[in-house]
């Protein structure tokens, strides 16, 4: 299974000759490509989006143009970058195949496509290391990390239960907003993990 399908591949993860000096160079990410050349990005996995704005010199993503940076469940962070456009904020939690961006060429770039990298750590720097050894290889990764999480899928009437037991009456009782928030989000989740459509958007 090809967790790219749906794009075309422009530059593999690894060595290569540096588009831009033209001298071999570690490629820390996957380049792709996706039509029309400002077409929406969806997020591979769910997470946290610790970073949506352009990335400056010094801070990890220097270069990277518009970088929305999302910290999974297991510590790694997913950069997508040389966006035209985030559409997401820090702080907001995103599920898989949330509209994360729009493809752009932002940044050091010499064409409209996303870099996508993911890194083990997420600070200092957002992770950002000038070797290899901060980065995992995505296809792999995304592969690995999809297979866990058809283990780990609920059932459609147990997710059920625990929503009209619990997530409801907590729900009714909750007193702010962020609270109902909260809640509307982990019901979701349980309806997502067992295959059903998302009620809060
Ligand atoms: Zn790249």
């Amino acid at each position: 299974m090809n967790p790219f399908e749906s794009f075309r591949l422009m530059s593999p993860f690894g060595m290569r000759i540096d588009p831009i000096n033209k001298v071999p160079k570690f490629h820390r990410g996957v380049d792709l490509v996706t039509t029309p050349s400002s077409g929406p990005l969806y997020a591979f996995v769910a997470g946290e989006v610790i970073h949506a704005k352009e990335g400056v010199k010094g801070s990890g993503f220097g270069g990277y143009g518009f970088v929305v940076a999302i910290k999974d469940d297991k510590g790694y962070l997913h950069c997508y970058a040389h966006l035209s456009k985030a559409m997401v904020q820090v702080a907001d939690k995103v599920l898989r195949g949330d509209k994360v961006g729009l493809q752009g060429s932002t940044g050091i770039s010499t064409g409209a496509h996303l870099h996508y990298e993911i890194r083990k750590a997420c600070s200092p720097s957002f992770g950002f290391t000038s070797t290899e050894i901060g980065v995992v290889e995505p296809t792999k990764y995304l592969q690995d990390y999809y297979a866990k999480e058809g283990l780990a899928r609920v059932e459609i009437k147990d997710a059920n239960a625990i929503i009209e037991k619990y997530l409801k009456p907590a729900w009714g009782t909750a007193k702010t907003r962020e609270e109902k928030k909260e809640i509307g989000r982990l019901a979701d989740e349980l309806r997502v993990a067992s295959g059903q459509e998302r009620q809060n958007v």
